[in-house]
């Protein structure tokens, strides 16, 4: 069976892992290089970017994540998505450019720091609404030609993905719906 590593070094990876094991999915709780080497597929979870991207590079994981995305399906969520941006505007943050989209971080403002709203998804050839929990939430500002859309929050694109790349900009852990954990397990067994 293919095994599902939820990188563990910050954030709400423990609720990745409760959707992953719900579904009956293998998952590795990663913080190590060799942890991620036995590793089909990785979430990378919400928390705060600039943390994130310190401890990944502390612990020997920023240039083994990006080429382990070069090969193998990333799923970010959130900061995860901040980091899988190509760039950043205004919070600028280094990131991993493994998706072609430009991202502004904490983009819905201070008084609207986390909201629950209903997504419109189009995703596998279907359409469906998903309950989207946005916790100091970017937003996409723009994005690639070789982007799909796949969520949308009123006007915005929430979800974009690119080749073995599935990002999100709300935190589909946090819901009881595993719709979108079950896509990545497809792009992870394709
Ligand atoms: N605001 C955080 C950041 O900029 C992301 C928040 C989250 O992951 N829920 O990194």
């Amino acid at each position: 069976m293919n095994r599902i590593g939820v990188l563990a070094l910050q954030g709400d990876f423990e609720k990745h892992k409760i959707t992953l094991d719900t579904l009956g999915q293998h998952t590795v709780l990663v913080r190590t290089k060799k942890d991620l080497d036995i590793c089909d597929g990785l979430v990378i979870p919400g928390g705060e970017s600039t943390t994130l991207t310190k401890l990944l590079k502390k612990h020997q994981l920023w240039e083994k994540v990006y080429n382990f995305a070069v090969e193998k399906p990333v799923f970010g969520t959130c900061a995860g998505l901040i980091i899988l941006s190509r760039q950043i505007v205004k919070e600028p943050v280094e990131t991993l450019d493994l998706i072609d989209i430009v991202t502004e971080r904490n983009a819905y403002g201070r008084q609207i720091d986390s909201f629950i709203d209903e997504l419109d998804i189009k995703m596998s050839g279907m359409e469906y609404k998903f309950e989207g929990v946005f916790i100091r939430a970017p937003k996409i500002v723009s994005s690639g030609k070789n982007v799909t859309p796949l969520a949308w929050h009123r006007q915005n694109v929430v979800m974009v993905e690119q080749n073995n790349i599935l990002a999100a900009t709300f935190h589909p852990e946090l819901t009881n719906d595993t719709r979108i954990h079950e896509y990545f397990l497809t792009k992870v067994k394709g």
